[in-house]
């Protein structure tokens, strides 16, 4: 079979690595720049910082397999600021965190692989994605993004993804002349704005002064449209949590579909018209699920 796999982040990787393996003819399409989807990293003054997933677990020893070599322990220990002060640090599964960036790890995935990036797909009606041929496409996107493109006629496919709600979150790195902090990460539990800060130079192992802080949903969601324009409000609430003002704001970004709200038990969907969806909207929503999701509607292909 051609196979058309939409969406090159963990998903659509995993998704096209095992069709590929079963012998289809697989071409991923995708709309961003380089692979990685929410798995995002930017290179600011020479060195990644990653603006999306802060990090992964790992349970399924085929999902440690594949990440072997683009991945290090980072920490076991995160920290709790609740009520005006911090508590912890608290033990916890050990977070894996990118060697060169959560980004990274996709891109040695698609080894291989047929990637077509800056291909921004429209419409996917039975058979076709933007009027080229397939046998099967695959939507390894959130369930938003998979609905502006399925063509209206696609009923049953759009029933199945139609309905769900996604959560906002909007990131902002910035930059300290030193560092000022000795915690990994900090999820906060009582603040409107800020729901975990992430330290990004323990993460990459470099030590540099470059902290994330990750907004709430509620937060994200009056922002949306000029995301720039919260980073006085973020700063605002990182020194709430004892953090001074940084030196540098590198950037805000959004993430309009952050993360599924609930979770479906089910790995994927596969319909009889060869529409597939897969990806973190499916089991479980973390990396790790994405994969399995993926790895799962790839391997369904064939059987
Ligand atoms: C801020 C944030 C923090 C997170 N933290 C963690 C964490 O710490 N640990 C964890 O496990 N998970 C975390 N997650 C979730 C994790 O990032 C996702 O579960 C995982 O990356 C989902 O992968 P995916 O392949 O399903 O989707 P995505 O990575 O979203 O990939 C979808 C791809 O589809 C492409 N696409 C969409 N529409 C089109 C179109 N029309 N044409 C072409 N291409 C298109 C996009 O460009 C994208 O590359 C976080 C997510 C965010 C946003």
């Amino acid at each position: 079979m051609r196979v058309a796999v939409l969406g090159a982040g963990i998903a659509g990787i995993a998704c096209a690595r095992a069709a590929q393996d079963a012998g289809h003819e697989v071409a991923v399409l995708d709309r961003g720049k380089v692979p990685g989807g929410r798995m995002a990293s930017r290179r600011f003054a020479g060195r990644y910082v990653d603006l999306g997933a802060s990090y992964l677990t790992v349970s399924d020893p085929a999902f440690e397999r594949v990440l072997a070599g683009t991945v290090h322990a980072w920490t076991d220990r995160f920290h709790v600021w609740e009520d005006g002060e911090l508590h912890g640090p608290k033990a916890g599964p050990m977070r894996w965190a990118g060697d060169g960036g959560m980004r990274a790890i996709v891109t040695a995935l698609t080894h291989g692989l047929e990637v077509r990036q800056q291909v921004h797909v429209n419409r996917v009606t039975q058979g076709s994605v933007d009027g080229e041929a397939f046998d099967a496409v695959v939507l390894a996107m959130p369930d938003p993004q998979a609905l502006a493109i399925l063509d209206p006629s696609l009923t049953q496919e759009r029933a199945t993804i139609s309905g769900r709600t996604w959560d906002p979150v909007l990131v902002l790195a910035a930059r300290w002349d030193a560092r000022l902090w000795e915690v990994d990460g900090v999820f906060v539990h009582d603040d409107p704005v800020l729901e975990w800060v992430a330290d990004d130079g323990s993460r990459r192992g470099d030590g540099a002064a470059v902290l994330t802080a990750h907004s709430t949903p509620a937060f994200a969601s009056t922002r949306l449209a000029e995301p720039a324009e919260a980073a006085d409000e973020m700063v605002a609430a990182l020194t709430r949590l004892g953090i001074r003002e940084p030196a540098e704001v590198l950037r805000v970004q959004r993430w309009t579909y952050a993360k599924p709200v609930g979770t479906r038990s089910e790995l994927f969907f596969l319909s009889s018209k060869g529409i597939g969806f897969c990806g973190d909207g499916w089991g479980r929503p973390r990396i790790e699920g994405a994969w399995l999701s993926g790895r799962a509607i790839g391997q369904a292909l064939s059987s």
